[in-house]
């Protein structure tokens, strides 16, 4: 989008002065490129309002929000602008320098009920993108073949767009609500740093204080060519990272000794590769397995079925993670090595060495029992174990029997022909945790129908999103929204 375009599109004085004066202008003008022009076509119908969605989805996709360093706060003042102009008043929360969230509320009465309101939450920051994997630019919101490319398509300005859709819409409409909604975009989820959710629910709460919410997490699942299941998030794994640090005598290289810390960090890092914590059914993912056991081929679907059994249990468990990343990882705490450090000279045999293991735990497990268990698993004194800062909080699922829940259930069933909707438990972190330990029952569902192929872009090269996946994913969202927080 080029820079005049968005100036104009951004109304509203005081936001149009901060936007002159921003001084990333030039990232944005360098973005400008072949946008999807807003469709002026009547309001009112969800089709017409995904259309115009796909425009806000092109232009914040060519505003780069990689984070590090997220740089967000122009894409708060471009969504801030998109309101100003159908006259809602929204607030850009200043996080960090350049760094800023964007709230804005539909009011259903005077006096705000936050125990009943509905919050749509999206992050506006993206991951990084290794730019020449790409056969795109992306940045350049690229439509070819029906896909909508660009790093965000799905996580989560696609979300994000969707999210504006559904809040404008009911703006427009002037739906009659039951409870307030409440539009949130937030900024540092990618890297859940010092701007992130934590931040903003410490510095700003009372903004956007919600009981309910809906936010990125689950998906629906396309395969063969129809959805399969949709897994609506309702709990995710813990993140957090350990260091292994081996230490020992430096030295010339030339005499080589017992002591040498590459050697036991590699020793130690092979066995906690290979180790596999033991399994720990939570509530949620029984009920994803009985629920995913009819939808699977006969062989797989009988070791679902079985996963919970005294007898066959065990042999369940090692065929079903044996079958998928994914179920391995929602079965059992998971420790991945990813990044080792050693040496300073290729002669020099150095005096420590370190790894870093990416661990997700499951709700209720304790790192220290992990900890101790893989002390035990390298039994090596030279080496030692430490918990990094900044580790994940472990929250409470959200509730599977909640009003909210209920319509989500509901509305995705008949939307998607009959598919189930399943209870799921993310592997990846999202902002619902913090939400979920401020008493908010947040559900994770990115509405659009997506592949695996889909699926596997995110956070890859080449991302994209089928349009068609995205006008029925806002059309959803807006059925779910509206079923929830619209008065009949
Ligand atoms: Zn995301």
């Amino acid at each position: 989008m080029n820079w005049k375009r968005m100036v104009e599109r951004i109304a509203g004085a005081t936001v149009l002065m901060m936007a002159a004066s921003f001084p990333a202008r030039a990232q944005v003008a360098s973005a400008a490129g072949p946008g999807i022009p807003a469709n002026n076509s009547p309001v009112g119908d969800p089709p017409s309002i995904a259309r115009e969605a796909r425009g806000w989805l092109a232009d914040l996709i060519k505003i780069n929000t990689s984070n590090p360093p997220g740089n967000e706060q122009i894409a708060a003042m471009y969504i801030a602008g998109i309101l100003a102009k159908d006259g809602i008043k929204a607030d850009v929360l200043d996080l960090a320098p350049g760094r800023s969230a964007v709230v804005a509320r539909l009011r259903s009465t005077a006096m705000a009920e936050p125990s009943k309101a509905l919050l749509l939450v999206a992050h506006i920051d993206t991951v990084p993108v290794e730019k020449a994997r790409w056969t795109v630019d992306p940045f350049g919101a690229v439509i070819k073949d029906g896909y909508l490319y660009g790093r965000g398509a799905i996580d989560d300005k696609g979300m994000l767009a969707a999210n504006l859709a559904v809040f404008l819409e009911l703006k427009r409409s002037r739906a009659r609500l039951n409870r307030d909604v409440i539009f949130l975009a937030t900024d540092d989820e990618e890297t859940s740093g010092d701007a992130s959710i934590r931040m903003l629910i410490a510095k700003h709460w009372e903004k956007f204080a919600a009981g309910f919410a809906i936010n990125e997490g689950g998906n629906v699942f396309v395969k063969n060519g129809k959805v399969q299941y949709v897994g609506v998030q309702a709990s995710e794994k813990v993140a957090m990272n350990v260091a292994v640090i081996a230490r020992g005598t430096s030295g010339h290289a030339s005499q080589p000794t017992k002591d040498n810390p590459v050697v036991h960090l590699a020793a130690a890092v092979a066995k906690i590769g290979n180790y596999s914590a033991p399994v720990h059914l939570t509530a949620i993912v029984r009920r994803y397995f009985e629920g995913l056991a009819p939808l699977e081929d006969d062989e797989i679907g009988k070791w679902m079925r079985s996963v919970d059994t005294s007898d066959r249990g065990e042999h369940a468990q090692r065929v079903i993670s044996d079958a998928s990343p994914l179920w391995n990882s929602m079965l059992r705490d998971t420790i991945a090595p990813t990044i080792l450090t050693a040496g300073v000279a290729n002669n020099v045999i150095p005096a420590e060495a370190r790894a870093n293991l990416n661990v997700r735990l499951l709700p209720g497990d304790s790192i220290d029992a992990l900890v101790n268990e893989l002390n035990k698993l390298t039994n090596d004194p030279q080496v030692k174990l430490e918990v990094q800062p900044n580790a994940g909080l472990a929250a409470p699922p959200s509730s599977l029997e909640s009003d909210f829940y209920g319509v989500i259930t509901k509305v995705v069933t008949q939307e998607f022909a009959g598919a189930p909707a399943l209870p799921f438990q993310s592997t990846w972190l999202t902002d619902s945790a913090q939400l979920r330990l401020h008493n908010v029952q947040a559900y994770g569902l990115v509405p659009f129908p997506l592949t695996q192929d889909d699926l596997k872009r995110m956070h890859g090269n080449d991302e994209r999103i089928p349009l068609t996946a995205f006008d029925k994913g806002v059309d959803v969202l807006l059925k779910i929204v509206k079923e929830f927080a619209v008065a009949r």
